[in-house]
This record gives structure tokens, C-alpha cells and sequence, in this order.
């Protein structure tokens, strides 16, 4: 197998430039250049030969080597058509990485699981675009993928997001569609220092674990439901937002009922809510 050589600004510097590329901002293009980052990604993944990845962005392949090096296969997903032919090269050898050319908030996963998995344990592992790193990973999760674990490289501040509780002002759809699917764990900090170009921003690898025994799906849809509402207009008592939001379904008497029978106060706002609190007032009105 040939050996992951990209991860130097030198490397990474001549394959863009032998195939007269730059960086897109657009496609939030942050190359990584040190070595020891990917290789933790890879490590903090536990890659192994009984895993299929799934990679969001592998840019010019610099992570996808490393991750192909230890998976039994690698599913790559490109939205930007331009990298192809770089890709083809860098991953040439790499006979059980497959690139995908699409977006990927269009793309249906489940159908590239099942025709390249071959029954491997799913891992998403990326480091992600990050203009629609909160999108992607709201629909991954909402969708119920079969993935046991999310290894992202984000911006710190959706690290942050994603670990927050009620009352912080970070606290919102996010965290509890991140809290609710998986166990979250901080793997690294990464200074710009380690991309190219640098990024404005501080990054952080995070790595979610899968949670067992989730809701079945309509209760699940139900119950981010009401979250997305309560957050829509963060300004507003849940009372309010419930009532405004066309979604809910609910008529305004019954959504009084429910919150005074989860005990919630009528001024309430939903950021003071806690995920056993929303489950218990999604189950009040839908049930
Ligand atoms: N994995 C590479 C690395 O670590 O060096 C590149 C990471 S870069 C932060 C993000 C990558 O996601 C880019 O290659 C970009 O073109 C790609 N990307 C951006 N939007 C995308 C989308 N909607 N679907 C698929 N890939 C996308």
C-alpha cells in the first residue's frame, strides 16, 4: 500500500499546483499540513479493518490516505468537481476508497452504505466544512444513520455548542440533537497553525459516540420537533413559540395542558429546558 505523504505544507502545496488549483473559501477549504493531526483523528476513531468510513470533504485526500491505510473501505464524499482528478491520484493504490462525487447534504447516505459498506460498522469521520458543519450534522443525525461514531474536526465554537447546557447562551437545537443521539468527547484543540490556508477560527476535534436504545422514529421526529420550535424564536416563552410554529400541529389549549402538566411555568422559555424535559413534553402533546 503507498504511504500518506500529504500532510506537509510542501506536499500539499505541489499537488494544488500541479493541477493549477488554490483553495476555495466557498467549499470552506482548510487543507490539513501536520501530520500528527490526522493521524490522532485517525487513532480517536479506532479505525479498524471491520469499519467502513465515511468521509465529508476529503479535500485533496490527506485525512482519506490515512483513514484507507486502516479501514476495510473508505466512502469519500466531494462536492467540489475540480479536486477529482487530484483524488485520483493521491488515493491511486488505495483500492478500498471509493469517492463520491456530490454534495452531501444531497446525497442519500443509507444508499451508499448499503451498496459500498458490505455490512461494516459505519464511522463518520471529517474534518468538516465549516460553513455547513451544523446542517450536516443535524441531518446525519436526525436521519438516524446507521454510523456508532461521528469523529468531526469543527470549529470551536460548534464544539462548544455541542456541549452546552440549558441557561448557556449556546444551548439550543444543536446541543440537544448532539446530546439526545450520542455521547460527546473532546479529542484535541488544533491551533489555524495546522491548515492551509490558516482558518479565523480556533478548531476542535470531537468525537460522538453512538447512544443505544434512541426513541423509534416518529417519537424522535416528534420530539425535535417541539426543539426546533422552542429555539425558532429563542426571545419568545415556549408557550409562544409552540403556538407560532405551523410544524407543532397542536392547538394552543393543549399545548397550556402540556406544559403545566411537565410542571413548566407559562413564562417559560425553552432554553431553561433540559433534554428529559423536552422528551417529556413532546410525549405530553403527541401522545
Ligand atoms: N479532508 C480534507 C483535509 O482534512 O485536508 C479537506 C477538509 S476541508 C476543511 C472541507 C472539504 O469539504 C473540502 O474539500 C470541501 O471542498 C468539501 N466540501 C465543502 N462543502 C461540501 C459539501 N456540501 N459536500 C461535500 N463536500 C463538501
Amino acid at each position: 500500500m503507498p504511504q500518506p505523504y500529504l500532510a506537509k505544507p510542501a506536499a500539499a502545496i505541489a499537488v494544488l499546483q500541479k493541477y493549477g488549483l488554490h483553495t476555495q473559501k466557498k467549499y470552506g477549504q482548510n487543507f490539513l499540513i501536520d501530520a500528527h493531526i490526522p493521524e490522532k483523528i485517525t487513532e480517536a476513531a479506532e479505525v479498524g479493518s471491520e469499519d467502513c468510513c465515511i468521509e465529508i470533504g476529503p479535500g485533496i485526500g490527506t485525512l482519506t490516505q490515512y483513514l484507507a491505510e486502516k479501514a476495510g473501505c473508505v466512502i469519500a464524499i466531494e462536492v467540489d468537481k475540480g479536486l477529482l482528478p487530484v483524488l485520483s491520484e493521491t488515493l491511486e493504490g488505495y483500492g478500498n476508497t471509493t469517492v463520491i462525487s456530490a454534495d452531501v447534504l444531497k446525497v442519500d447516505m443509507r444508499e451508499l452504505i448499503s451498496r459500498y459498506a458490505e455490512g461494516r460498522q459505519v464511522k463518520v469521520v471529517a474534518n468538516l466544512p465549516y460553513y455547513i458543519t451544523t446542517p450536516i450534522l443535524m441531518s446525519m443525525l436526525e436521519a438516524g444513520l446507521p454510523a456508532v461514531s461521528y469523529t468531526l474536526m469543527v470549529q470551536k465554537e460548534v464544539a462548544d455548542r455541542m456541549q452546552a447546557g440549558p441557561g448557556s447562551k449556546d444551548y439550543g437545537a444543536l446541543s440537544l440533537a448532539v446530546q439526545y443521539h450520542t455521547e460527546p468527547e473532546i479529542v484535541m484543540q488544533v491551533p489555524p497553525g495546522c491548515f492551509l490556508p490558516q482558518p479565523k477560527v480556533g478548531s476542535t476535534v470531537i468525537r460522538l459516540k453512538t447512544r443505544d436504545g434512541l426513541l423509534p422514529e416518529e417519537e424522535r421526529k416528534a420530539l425535535f420537533k417541539v426543539i426546533r420550535a422552542a429555539f425558532g424564536q429563542r426571545r419568545k416563552t415556549l408557550y409562544n413559540s409552540l403556538r407560532n410554529a405551523p410544524e407543532i400541529g397542536v392547538d394552543k389549549e393543549r399545548i397550556a395542558q402540556a406544559l403545566e402538566s411537565c410542571g413548566l411555568r407559562a413564562d417559560v422559555r425553552g432554553e431553561a429546558l433540559s433534554l428529559e424535559q423536552f422528551m417529556e413534553l413532546a410525549e405530553k402533546l403527541y401522545s
